[in-house]
C-alpha cells in the first residue's frame, strides 16, 4: 500500500499565500515535519537507546516565526548557500550584482533566498519511503542571479532512519547554484542545552581558512595539529576556546571543510554525531565536495524556539553539505557554475542511528 503524507495547515506568508506542513513518518516512530515555506524542518523526532523519541531539530511553533527568521533555522539554501565576496561574481565576461546582506557579502540566496519562498508540494511517494517533493521557480535575475531556474528538492524518510535530501535544478542561462539544507540538530532535544559535549568526526583532512570576513582565502589548509582535525571523534567543545585565528574570525566554529571521498557520483560519509548521553548518532553522507560546520555561534537567547524555549549560543550544529564558500570568485574550488539546459543534482543522507 502506497504511505501518505500527513499535511497540515501552519499559517500563510503576509500576501496571502498558504504555507502547509507536511509529515513523513516511518515505522520507527521517526517522523520529520517539513514546511513549504523555505522548504524547513520544522521538527524531527528520533528515537535515543532506549526508543524514547526527541525533536533533534531547532525550529518554531508557527509559521510567523520563520515569516521573521533570520538565524536560518531549518531551511533550503540557494541560489547559492554561503557566502559570495562583496555580492558579486563574473560569469562568461558578465558580472552580477547580488544583495549584501551580510555586512560587505551576500550570504545564502540573499534578503528573500529559497528560504524566504513558498515551495510548491507534492507526494512524492515510493514503496519504501515516505516522500515529499518541493518544486519553485526562481526568476531571471530574482535576488541578482542569472536565468530562470527550477528547483526541485525531495525529502523522502524510510524505515532505515535515513532522511535523504535530493536537490535538482535546470536553468535556461548559465547561472551558478549551491543548495544545502541548514538544519540546526541537537541530539539530546532541542531544549536540551548545548551541543559542545556532542563528539562529532568530520571526513576531512583540510579545511577552507577564511579572512576575517568569513571569505575564503582559496588555500585549502591541512586539518592536522589545528582544532579542526576531527578525522578521530572528539567533543565539539573540546578546542573551542582554543586561541586560534580561525576560531576567532568565526566566534567558535564557522568553518567549510573539504571532504575525503572517493568520487562524486555516489554519497561518502561526510560526519558522524554522538550525543553521548542520548546515544543517538547521526551520520552524514553526501555527494557534496564540502561540510560547512556552524555551531549556532551567534545564537544568543534570544530567539524563542518551539514550546518558547529560548535558543542559547551552541544549542544547535549545522552540517551545511555544499560546494566551497565564495566558489564564483575562487577558481581554485570545484565550480559552482550551471550550464543552461544541463542538470544540477545533489544528494545528501541524515542517517539516525544510535549507540
Ligand atoms: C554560516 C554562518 C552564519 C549562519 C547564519 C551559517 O551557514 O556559516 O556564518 O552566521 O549560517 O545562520
Amino acid at each position: 500500500m502506497k504511505p501518505i503524507i500527513k499535511q497540515e495547515h501552519f499559517g500563510e506568508t503576509p500576501d496571502g499565500t498558504f504555507v502547509e506542513l507536511y509529515k513523513l513518518s516511518n515505522g520507527n516512530g521517526v517522523e520529520v515535519a517539513i514546511s513549504t515555506y523555505g522548504g524547513a524542518v520544522v521538527s524531527l523526532l528520533v528515537p535515543d537507546r532506549h526508543g524514547k523519541l526527541a525533536d533533534v531539530a531547532l525550529g518554531y511553533d508557527s509559521c510567523d516565526g520563520y515569516l521573521s527568521d533570520a538565524a536560518y533555522l531549518g531551511p533550503i539554501l540557494g541560489r547559492h548557500a554561503n557566502r559570495i565576496a562583496e555580492g558579486r561574481f563574473t560569469l562568461n565576461g558578465v558580472t552580477y550584482s547580488l544583495a549584501r546582506n551580510n555586512g560587505e557579502h551576500h550570504l545564502h540566496g540573499g534578503l528573500k533566498g529559497f528560504d524566504k519562498v513558498v515551495w510548491k508540494a507534492r507526494d512524492a511517494a515510493t514503496p519504501n519511503n515516505q516522500a515529499l517533493e518541493l518544486t519553485y521557480l526562481s526568476k531571471d535575475l530574482e535576488e541578482g542571479y542569472p536565468g530562470n531556474m527550477l528547483v526541485r528538492v525531495i525529502y523522502a524518510l524510510n524505515d532505515a532512519n535515513e532522511l535523504r535530501i535530493e536537490y535538482f535544478a535546470t536553468s535556461d542561462k548559465d547561472t551558478v547554484v549551491n543548495l544545502s539544507n541548514h538544519t540546526y540538530f541537537n541530539l539530546g532535544g532541542h531544549d536540551f542545552g548545548d551541543i559542545l559535549k556532542h563528539e562529532l568526526m568530520i571526513n576531512a583532512d583540510r579545511f577552507t581558512p577564511t579572512d576575517s570576513t568569513s571569505i575564503p582565502t582559496g588555500e585549502l589548509q591541512s586539518v592536522e595539529g589545528t582544532p579542526f582535525d576531527f578525522k578521530l571523534p572528539a567533543a565539539i567543545g573540546l578546542r573551542v576556546n582554543q586561541e586560534h585565528e580561525q576560531l576567532k574570525y568565526g566566534h567558535g566554529y564557522d568553518q567549510n571543510f573539504v571532504l575525503n571521498r572517493a568520487d562524486s557520483s555516489s554519497s561518502s560519509l561526510a560526519a558522524r554525531v554522538l550525543d553521548p548521553e542520548s546515544g543517538r548518532v547521526l551520520e552524514v553522507w553526501t555527494t557534496e565536495p564540502g561540510l560547512q560546520l556552524y555551531c549556532g555561534n551567534f545564537l544568543d537567547g534570544t530567539i524563542r524556539g518551539k514550546k518558547g524555549v529560548p535558543y542559547h549560543r551552541n544549542q544547535g550544529f549545522c552540517v551545511e553539505t555544499q560546494h566551497f564558500p565564495d566558489s564564483p570568485n575562487q577558481p581554485n574550488f570545484p565550480p559552482t557554475v550551471l550550464k543552461a539546459g544541463a542538470q544540477f543534482r545533489s544528494t545528501t543522507i541524515f542517517r539516525f542511528l544510535t549507540q
